[in-house]
């Protein structure tokens, strides 16, 4: 009967100790006798427990990897399978149904309360400077009532007289195992070691309430799109007034109607006309710092762009702030009157461009990078 001890309990030959164990665990819970008493089940039980045995124990393991079985050499004493030896992982056993040694005894009926999450809408000028936002926020707090104890007004929790304040209840059963005394929480107190007779009525004994209140909010400039700011301790309260979670606030900031934001930088785009790309111009423009000029050079063409250095968002990380990078569009004019045609047809002729001949650009740069800004969404 060479039995894989590997393969019953669904481990890699390589596998460390660490994942042995955890794999053992995991299937005593499942194939206890007291959860499944079905005859095959308990067969395999007797399996996962002979398999552990051997695989815990660095020199079973090694006579067992050298191809001998080592439970056949530790002498029948329980009888078949060899399992006789077995009450050395018996306290695995227990620890894999009631957590390990030191969780043992009553637990504690407050606990750590969950984190809370908010989203907040900003603007662009807000993301790129910070702010401070009061934000209202709905989340679990200690009940006044009872200090978060849980108890009503001039009563207390007591010591459950089922476990004596243990928090776990002892049993001895007859099994195949022989003799075992077996640990279960108290069903009375649910483990905790006490009972509370009369709840609060406020919080019905949970020692915690929803309540609204406004917190102000710090924004640091540079945030972004999903960017979160932890708020340490001002989520939801624990169960038994528990220390509560964090808060986290999840920026989102809102679309700017004329710049769109691409990391820290921004870009925007500006319509001049055929006369003012050609000639040259100072155009006015609005950005988050105020009116400023943008100079747009003689002879501009359609498509450049003007980057006014450190004009964009602030780092959130380190210090200076992204470019804003004006993208220029070149207006051709589309109603001409009289006169006007009259002088571009004669500037036409002065430059020799009264029958261009089309050219290809080498790479078509230009007008691909505009169709990606157009599917980019401008
Ligand atoms: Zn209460
Ligand atoms: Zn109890």
């Amino acid at each position: 009967m060479a039995t894989d001890y590997y393969s019953v309990l669904g481990v890699g030959r390589d596998a460390s100790q660490d994942q042995i164990k955890k794999a053992f665990r995991r299937l005593a819970r499942e194939l206890h006798p007291d959860v499944n008493p079905d005859p095959k089940t308990q067969e395999r039980f007797k399996e996962i427990n002979a398999a552990y045995e051997v695989l815990s124990d660095p020199q079973k393991k090694q006579v067992y990897d050298l191809g001998g079985d080592p439970l056949s050499q530790a002498g029948g004493a329980g009888g078949a399978g060899g399992f006789g030896a077995g009450f050395g992982n018996f306290s695995d056993i227990m620890d894999a149904f009631f957590g390990t040694a030191s969780q043992r005894g009553p637990r504690s009926r407050t606990r750590r309360g969950q984190d809370a999450m908010i989203r907040l809408d900003i603007e662009l000028n807000e993301a790129a400077f910070g702010t401070t936002k009061d934000i209202q926020v709905d989340t679990a707090v200690v009940c006044t009532t009872c200090s978060g104890e849980g108890a009503a007004p001039g009563t207390s929790a007591q010591t459950c007289d089922m476990c004596r304040g243990r928090g776990e209840v002892s049993q001895v059963t007859r099994s195949f195992l022989g003799q075992v005394m077996t640990s279960r929480p108290c069903p009375q107190c649910q483990g905790f070691g006490t009972v509370v007779p009369t709840p609060c009525p406020e919080c019905a004994g949970d020692g915690r309430v929803r309540s609204r209140r406004t917190l102000t909010v710090k924004i640091p400039a540079g945030v972004d799109n999903g960017t979160r700011i932890q708020l340490a301790g001002e989520g939801e309260v624990g169960p038994g007034g528990g220390p509560a979670g964090d808060l986290y606030v999840e920026i989102h900031e809102l679309a700017h109607p004329v710049f769109q934001r691409r990391g820290d930088d921004l870009h925007c785009t500006v319509t001049i006309p055929m006369t003012a790309a050609a000639l040259g111009t100072k155009c006015p423009l609005e950005t988050l710092d105020g009116v400023e000029e943008i100079d747009v050079r003689p002879g501009t063409q359609s498509g450049q762009s003007i980057p006014l250095h450190g004009r964009g968002v602030t780092h959130l990380r380190g210090n200076g702030r992204g470019d804003l990078i004006v993208h220029v569009e070149v207006q051709t004019p589309s109603k001409l009157e009289p006169e006007q045609e009259e002088l571009l047809r004669r500037l036409a002729k002065l430059r020799g461009e009264e029958r261009p001949q089309g050219q290809f650009q080498p790479g078509q740069q230009g007008l691909f990078s505009r169709l990606k800004d157009a599917f980019n969404g401008r």
